[in-house]
């Protein structure tokens, strides 16, 4: 028994992470199983999916089904409710509005996390002001509850439409002055 357990390099404490891969994988064969439904549900057969945020047209597999407010935070019901689902492009979109970086107002306009900056920013300027394909008055509150994990300190308790839009067009500005300056000192 001693030379089998050094041999193989094995013993009883090693169960537990591998119980734990076990948990990750089917954790996440579930989450597949959930995309692959709501993608069906909301896209149908479309071979082209406009993006909710960029508005780009592109093939379908580049576009996600994504959550609006976070699978984390979301009951159940939710999870699986077409009205929090948006369509989010492979091309930054889905990362950017995934981990907050990008969020609604209450009038379903884009904005910038106030925390985004350098690359990021780069990356996000060009949803700032766009308009939401996926705002509506049923998927209203699920922005709402997205927003407010993200951004609480932007928010008063009803959610006003008014927004710091200032503050995004500094940050934009702030960020294009060095291409500027190099474009004005060439002319
Ligand atoms: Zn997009």
């Amino acid at each position: 028994m001693a030379i089998t357990a050094l041999e193989d390099g094995t013993d009883g404490d090693q169960d537990e992470p591998d119980l734990a891969d076990d948990l990750d994988a089917l954790v996440s064969a579930v989450r597949r199983r959930e995309q692959r439904r709501l993608r069906r549900l909301k896209f149908g057969s479309l071979a082209e999916v406009m993006c909710d945020l960029c508005g780009r047209t592109l093939p379908a597999r580049l576009v996600s089904a994504a959550h609006i407010k976070r699978r984390a935070d979301a009951t159940r019901r939710e999870r699986l409710n077409l009205d929090n689902i948006m369509a989010a492009c492979l091309f930054g979109c889905d990362a950017l509005f995934e981990h907050g970086h990008v969020v609604l107002d209450a009038a379903g306009t884009i904005r910038l996390n106030p925390a985004v900056q350098g690359e990021l920013l780069a990356a996000a300027r060009h949803l700032a002001g766009r308009r939401c394909g996926a705002y509506n008055p049923r998927s209203r509150s699920f922005f709402e509850a997205h927003a407010r994990r993200f951004v609480p300190e932007r928010l008063d308790q009803r959610w006003q439409a008014e927004w710091d839009v200032a503050a995004d067009t500094a940050a934009v500005k702030r960020y294009s002055e060095p291409e500027r300056g190099r474009s004005s000192a060439v002319s």
